[in-house]
């Protein structure tokens, strides 16, 4: 990208960090150095200067060398104040803005904005980014601002304007689509920051340290689960989406219900309204029928001693009652009055409490849920319109083996048609990934490399299958190893023994990696039991895999020592209950079993033989991604 000069910069860094615990954020270390010496550097080829607007610890700002210019309106007026200090000082025609936590700024934002701004003949540019489905996101804090406009902002501030999209409501604006929006990742909080700072990041080494026993050629399933889980960090990548879009997806934040649900006193049922101090204990009850209340129209009946109302179902409960009748149970209804038999109610009955589903300022959801339909419901409820999420993961996969044929091609001799490519495709869908379907990858040192990069610089998590054994012609462990921090097991279990994971790099990108086992069911296990979680957990979600227990119906044969996932068929018995029985032959490979079972049942590394009737642990398939 080519300098200009004509643009100045201008870091924002006049916040008061009280979201990082009131530590100024741009001095904060990240990755080697300061925050806002990556903003700085990536701003540094694009403009003819560059300024820091800061309103502590300038000193700290001045030894960057770049100019410092505090706010001037005063009160930590927000970031425009900062902007409004910027276009004071600032001695070229235009002035480029980014804050600095955003580490990520793209090389080409001034570039970018300057032509967009002089093509539409703007006032000002700014960035915006979109993911596939969403709604626009502008990020007006990356901005490019004409110098002459100081007056209109300066207007804004003195008028109380704080909105960083509100100054500009009457300036022409040129919006321009960015395609990476990790690039206008800021970084709110201090774990966050530290999340992001691979320098900071444990080793496998340092992880593994912590079990006591570790011995990677005969590791304990949970063991691995437990490194797995240690070792992987969440993206925090939020993004608001629209109510529908949000089924599925995973809540990023708390929500707080900004209303009572429901929001009035209302009737449970169609009958009628009354007092229930005028019910006589010993005889029936004679009322006189006043009104009548339907939902969505209340009126101002106030019943007195004597008399109801009838009401109808959410009907907003009149003054002074505090009980519904259902009609059904009135003994003798006229036009204007209504005899009810003792004791066929009680004071009470019959009537919601405003916020009884849900007071207002209580929490609604909690952040990691997964937003299923009723929670869609709920928000509804509520009234929110647009849910923040955590941006979708990004999950690369790919089939290594020369033995690989893809659908389509002819089955030569020896040769088996790449199953995993699906199997891997329908669980990483089911889980909510966006994936990136790399399809097969020779064994071939120079094709895994440049597959595994590729794969790493476009995707959060890498799934790969087969070559992770100690066979002749694979390649995968060797490369794996020469790209990052990754580590070879063999774990106590069956099907699937082996499994490399950790997390490779390239080009300043990294990803986390797990290499499944090629055998098709192997695939399947170590997928739901290993990489399923920890997916999740990079999510954001909080979704443990849910094990029902119940009677095995015949015998099992296992070896203790290790853990054994066997292909089940869940039914009901004669007498109503739940069984399990194994489906016939377990061999690894041996898919057709997976598809005929609607289970897993999960022989624990300490079981022995199962006897019939014995109570054993399974996993659903359904229901489970
Ligand atoms: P590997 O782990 O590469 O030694 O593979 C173990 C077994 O799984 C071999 O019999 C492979 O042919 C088979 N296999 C590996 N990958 C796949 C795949 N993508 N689809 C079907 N079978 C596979
Ligand atoms: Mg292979």
């Amino acid at each position: 990208m080519k300098k200009n000069d004509q643009i100045s910069a201008l870091i924002l860094a006049g916040g008061r960090g009280s979201r990082m615990g009131h530590v100024d954020k741009g001095l904060q270390p990240f990755r080697g150095t300061t925050m806002v010496q990556h903003v700085l550097e990536r701003l540094a080829p694009q403009v003819g200067s560059i300024a820091i607007n800061a309103n502590q610890n300038l000193d700290a700002y001045a030894a960057f060398g770049m100019p410092v210019w505090p706010d001037e309106t005063t009160g930590f007026a927000g970031p425009l104040a900062g902007l409004e200090a910027g276009l004071r000082h600032c001695a070229t025609p235009w002035l480029v803005t980014a804050p600095c936590d955003s580490p990520f700024v793209p090389l080409d934002l001034a570039a970018r904005l300057f032509e967009a701004l002089q093509s539409q003949g703007a006032d000002i540019a700014l960035a915006v980014t979109q993911e596939a489905g969403m709604r626009k996101q502008p990020h007006p804090v990356f901005c490019l601002v004409k110098t002459s406009l100081l007056p209109v902002l300066s207007q804004y501030l003195l008028e109380g304007g704080r909105k960083m999209d509100g100054w500009y409501a009457d300036l022409k604006v040129a919006e321009v689509l960015f395609e990476d929006s990790d690039a206008f990742r800021n970084i709110n909080t201090l774990d966050e920051l530290h999340s992001l700072d691979t320098a900071r990041a444990p080793r496998l080494k340092d992880v593994v340290s912590c079990l006591s026993d570790y011995d990677p050629d005969a590791l304990p399933v949970r063991h691995a689960q437990k490194i797995i889980g240690d070792f992987i960090t969440p993206i925090r990548s939020v993004e608001k989406v629209a109510l529908r879009s949000a089924l599925d997806r995973v809540l990023a934040a708390d929500i707080i219900s900004p209303i009572n649900v429901p929001a009035h006193d209302n009737s449970a049922m169609d009958g009628y309204a009354l007092r229930g101090a005028d019910l006589q204990a010993d005889g029936p009850t004679t009322l006189k029928v006043i009104s009548t209340v339907f939902a969505g129209r209340p009126n101002d009946a106030a019943p007195a001693a004597g008399e109801c109302v009838r009401i109808m179902t959410g009907g907003v409960m009149p003054a002074g009652c505090d009980s519904v009748i259902p009609q059904e149970h009135v003994a003798a209804i006229s036009d204007t009055e209504i005899t009810i038999d003792a004791g066929a109610i009680r004071t009470g009955d019959n009537r919601r409490f405003a916020g009884e589903d849900l007071k207002a300022g209580s929490p609604a959801l909690r952040k990691g849920k997964i937003i299923r339909p009723a929670d869609l419901g709920l928000l509804a409820s509520l009234g929110i319109a647009e849910v923040p999420v955590q941006r979708r993961l990004r999950v690369a996969f790919f089939s290594t083996g020369d033995e690989l044929r893809s659908i389509g091609e002819p089955l030569d001799a020896g040769c088996v048609y790449d199953s995993n490519r699906y199997t891997l495709y329908g669980m990483l869908t089911r889980l909510g990934c966006d994936i990136i379907d790399m399809g097969i990858v020779r064994d071939d040192p120079q094709a895994l490399e440049d597959a595994l990069r590729n794969a790493c610089e476009n995707a959060d998590a890498i799934v790969t299958s087969g070559g992770v054994s100690v066979g002749a012609a694979d390649y995968t462990r060797e490369i794996m190893a020469k790209l990052g921090d990754v580590t070879f097991w063999k774990i106590g279990m069956r099907p699937g023994r082996p499994l490399a994971f950790g997390k490779i790099n390239s080009n300043g990108n990294s990803a986390f990696l797990f290499g499944l086992p090629g055998n098709p069911v192997a695939v399947m296990v170590s997928f739901y039991f290993f990489a399923r979680n920890a997916l999740l957990t990079m999510m954001g979600a909080e979704a443990p895999l849910p094990l029902l227990r119940v009677k095995s119906s015949g015998a099992i044969r296992k070896k203790s020592g290790r853990t054994e996932y066997q292909r089940g068929i869940l039914s009901v018995d004669a007498n109503g209950q739940q069984q399990v029985a194994i489906t016939g032959s377990q061999g690894s490979g041996i898919l057709r079993s997976m598809s005929e079972a609607n289970c897993m049942v999960v022989l624990h590394d300490e079981m022995g033989n199962v006897n019939a009737g014995d109570m054993v642990d399974v996993m659903l398939f359904e229901g489970l991604v």
